[in-house]
């Protein structure tokens, strides 16, 4: 037993953490050109990503493990070719998520925030931050990303604090930010503003009532009026019509009654109104319906808001005052009921918003809040993917991004919470001005008095996020990270958060550094069930990746992950897909074990030249085939697709086919055997170092096995283009060859021979013949093949279970030859087979089964000549055209050959 050898399965539990815990203390994480390093060269140019940052009190979920993997594919890739590569890990601090966890946990000490005031609620939320804020970030490292953690930031470090007031102050100084009511989104549950954004609708079964707005000069005349909230009643303050509704253009101009509290309100015109909708008259609330408050302003209409924060009625609600807006839709019904004023109720699809964090229904409610004047920003934002500053991949949804930000609405920053960037407002209690500071003021800087007050609320989380490509480097300062890794290079997350984040993130780096903030957005599908269903806690079809990575490894979900996405679209997810990675995961381990066990049977350096085998040739080019493909892909951002080839290859080409013939090649000894482990230990290691940025942990646990059993046994056995580098994660990217002359040669002979095998293969599975038996077999063919077929009779001999001694060879013209009696025949492209099993065969058995294989064939040809026939014959290139010429060549060979053996059973 040397050091070198390998446990029998690959046991990731023993080997994930030990692996991490080295490359992050060989400081393998950290760029390899860092500007605050001596030797540093300015003029290569960084791969740089910052990670989407994760709410510091989250826990791990697949949307994380999806944008981890994504990403530590792409750094790791990289870092390969040798780029120097950074990846900024950081955390959100997420207002309203992380302020809620700590109020729950005031509720069980029966405290509520106001109880222990602004200072100590925030002491309290840094105690939890930092209690739990390491969670989600020890669970992204156990994924394996290779941030480089020094550079970890916080979104309300002392830094990106800064970065946030010169944001603020820039903005309102260039008169981009404002103060002022508005309608917005009031969650009366969280008693703060939420951002459309952050609202979600959810189709309800409701009611709409028809109710009569009575004229106030014709007591017996009405405009019948509908709505889904009667309690919004109490804060009209106009009908509207359609200016061109016949029905009611009697009534325009004059006035109607608003129901219980008699206020008198006009009767108005607007094109907005929807004839067919209710009756065709629409009420006005400007207070508490952004369409209405849009006619509203159009009208000079006056705005009444009638619920105050914890959404109960206000004193501007009458008899009504105090009362919940639910309880006031009732009673207020009821006494329209009484007073004869209500036509009839019927059931009504609602289209109701919710808040994404509380779940409650959120009330359109005028309030006074701090907004960004965005269409500036937002055509800024625009022009740079129009003209391909910013390229979106997949690139449909670009025109998503364009029709948000062409329909951008002011954005709405200020939130009623204490735990964020608190606004950086002052308002003089003496005149009345605010003073706007990227420092905190002692005095107003208009009158100079001391009494100054803070605006309470801070700002919208999303505020800070829009900055983080840049505030994580050290912007506004000019620092040497700054100055070298911005603009940052890609940046990857769900399309979900295309506006939320992307967007902002554009138009912030646009207005604030002058520059895009990284020049490709990649964006991924959402991870749906194996049914394709939303995964959500109330389906219970969640899919903890934590508890994946516990029962089938890391390398396992992050295959699975990477392999099954595609840019932009949904992918599904199922523990049956993770197991079968963790199989290929065992696969290349003991493909591995395999190779290296067999490095010492090989001398310790070749006597003669390298003389190639038909394997080794061939298993070589169709290395350097995936090795263009996998660049090519990866340059596309074909990340699946890499995989898959790489995996196809791993397993169905080098472990199924080389390894076997590799065995045989070893057994023969001398130079044979050592050009065969060379060959083994090269292709290996080029493997290794393609799935790495696919599965790092088994790649680097395994590769550092194979590194020290090759360098003990010889000099001669090293990667192609290398020496054995340090370790894996920095380990160069493999590169193809140059294409040569033999290759296509190579392959169709090898193809042949696979053919050949797998036919016999065949047959013996069909037949259910011994696998330890093994047969004697004529194998006749025109005099190319057959030299072919008599240098490789060995490995098909072995491969097909054949007897070696008793396999042989026919040239035809060349060697007489009479079709033998009682062997079964088989068809090989140009082969003929003969294998003498005929008296385990049943003759019509045998007719049907050639009768069949004749008729694919016949397909095959009949669809080729159709083909051929066509405009694809003159149309598509010249080589194509031969190609499929061959291909229809070999099939009416191969189905004359049929013809006279189904012939030569009768
Ligand atoms: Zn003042």
């Amino acid at each position: 037993m040397t050091e070198t050898t390998l446990s029998k399965a690959y046991d990731f539990k023993a080997t994930e953490s030990r692996i991490y815990e080295r490359w992050e203390k060989q400081g393998y994480f950290k760029p390899a050109n860092d500007p605050n390093q001596p030797g540093f060269d300015p003029s290569r140019k960084p791969f740089v990503i910052s990670i989407p940052p994760p709410n510091v009190t989250g826990e791990l979920h697949l949307g994380h493990a999806m944008f981890v993997s994504m990403e530590d594919l792409m750094i790791r890739y990289h870092r390969m070719k040798g780029i120097p590569t950074l990846w900024v890990p950081g955390t959100d601090h997420a207002g309203i998520a992380t302020q809620l966890q700590v109020e729950k946990s005031l509720a069980k000490e029966g405290l509520e925030r106001e109880q222990i005031g602004r200072e100590e609620f925030l002491r309290r939320t840094w105690a939890w931050k930092e209690k739990y804020g390491g969670i989600i970030t020890r669970q992204i490292r156990r994924l394996g990303a290779s941030c480089d953690w020094e550079r970890e930031r916080f979104t309300l470090d002392e830094g990106l604090s800064k970065a946030v007031r010169e944001a603020f102050v820039h903005l309102y100084e260039k008169g981009l930010i404002y103060r002022g009511p508005r309608l917005i989104n009031w969650s009366p549950g969280l008693r703060t503003a939420v951002s459309d954004l952050e609202v979600e609708y959810s189709q309800e079964p409701g009611t709409l009532y028809y109710f009569k707005y009575i004229l106030a000069d014709a007591p017996d005349e009405y405009l019948p009026v509908a709505t889904t909230r009667p309690e919004t009643i109490l804060g009209d303050t106009a009908v509207a019509v359609h200016p061109e509704d016949p029905r009611y253009q009697r009534f325009i101009g004059r006035k109607v009654v608003v129901p219980i509290l008699g206020r008198e309100i006009p009767v108005i015109a607007d094109e907005y109104v929807d004839r067919e909708f209710g009756g065709g008259a629409l009420k006005v609330t400007p207070g508490h319906d952004p369409n209405d408050f849009i006619i509203g302003e159009r009208h000079g209409l006056p705005v009444i808001s009638i619920l105050d924060e914890a959404a109960r009625v206000n004193q501007n609600g009458g008899a009504y005052a105090g009362l919940d807006r639910y309880d006031a839709r009732q009673k207020l019904w009821e006494d329209m009921r009484q007073a004869g004023l209500v036509i009839k109720e019927e059931p009504y699809q609602l289209n109701v918003p919710r808040t994404q964090r509380g779940g409650e229904i959120v009330e359109p409610m005028v309030s006074t809040q701090w907004f960004v004047r965005i269409q500036p920003l937002a055509d800024a934002a625009l022009d740079a993917v129009r003209d391909g500053r910013v390229r979106i991949v997949p690139e449909r949804f670009s025109k998503v991004y364009y029709n948000w930000l062409e329909n951008i609405q002011d954005w709405c920053i200020s939130r009623q919470l204490w735990w964020g960037h608190r606004i950086p407002v002052w308002y003089c209690q003496a005149c009345d001005e605010m003073t706007v500071s990227r420092a905190d003021p002692s005095a107003c800087q208009y009158c100079g008095s001391p009494e100054i007050k803070q605006d309470p609320d801070v700002l919208d989380t999303w505020f800070s996020s829009g900055l983080w490509p840049f505030s994580t480097l050290g912007w506004p300062e000019e620092t040497p990270d700054y100055k070298y890794f911005y603009p940052t290079s890609v940046l990857e997350t769900g399309y979900d958060i295309l506006f939320f984040w992307v967007a902002r993130m554009v138009m912030d780096g646009l207005e604030f550094t002058g520059e895009a903030p990284f020049h490709t957005v990649y964006l991924h599908g959402l991870i749906r069930d194996e049914h394709g269903r939303k995964m959500s806690k109330s389906y219970g079809n969640v899919i903890d990746p934590l508890g994946v990575m516990d029962e089938l490894g890391t390398d396992a979900l992050r295959f699975t992950l990477l392999v099954g996405s595609t840019p932009g679209n949904d992918m599904s997810l199922s523990l049956k897909k993770v197991e079968a990675n963790r199989n290929f995961a065992n696969k290349i381990w003991n493909a591995g074990r395999l190779i290296i066990s067999s490095i010492p049977q090989a001398p310790r350096q070749a006597a003669d030249a390298p003389a190639w085998s038909l394997a080794d040739r061939w298993i070589w080019e169709r290395l350097m085939d995936l090795l263009r493909n996998v660049e090519y892909l990866f340059q596309n951002f074909q990340y699946g697709e890499a995989g898959r080839q790489i995996f196809d290859f791993f397993w169905s080409e080098f472990a199924d086919w080389y390894l076997e013939i590799a065995k045989l090649q070893i057994a023969e000894g001398g130079s044979r055997a050592f050009f065969t482990v060379q060959r083994l230990v090269q292709v290996l290691d080029t493997c290794l170092r393609l799935l790495h940025p696919f599965t790092p942990f088994i790649t680097e646990e395994l590769w550092g096995h194979l590194k020290s059993a090759a360098q003990e046994h010889s000099d001669q056995l090293k990667p192609v283009a290398s020496d054995w580098e340090e370790a894996l994660i920095i380990a160069r990217w493999p590169e193809p060859m140059p294409v040569e002359s033999w290759e296509t040669g190579t392959i169709a002979d090898f193809d042949l021979v696979q053919e050949v095998v797998r036919s016999i293969r065949n047959l013996r599975a069909e037949k259910n013949v011994n696998p330890g038996l093994l047969i004697p077999a004529i194998l006749s063919s025109p005099p190319g093949p057959a030299r072919l077929l008599l240098d490789e009779v060995d490995v098909i001999a072995s491969l097909a279970r054949l007897d070696a001694d008793n396999v042989k060879v026919v040239s035809q013209g060349e060697t007489p030859f009479t079709r033998p009696e009682g062997h079964v025949a088989l068809v090989a492209g140009p082969v003929e087979i003969y294998l003498p099993l005929k008296e385990m065969i049943d003759t019509s058995e045998e007719r049907q089964r050639m009768q069949k294989e004749l008729a694919e064939i016949q397909a095959q040809v009949e669809r080729l000549q159709n083909l051929l026939a066509g405009s694809f014959a003159e149309k598509a290139p010249a080589a194509v055209v031969q190609k499929e010429r061959d291909r229809l060549a070999a099939f009416l060979e191969t189905s004359a050959r049929l013809r006279e053996q189904i012939q030569a059973l009768d």
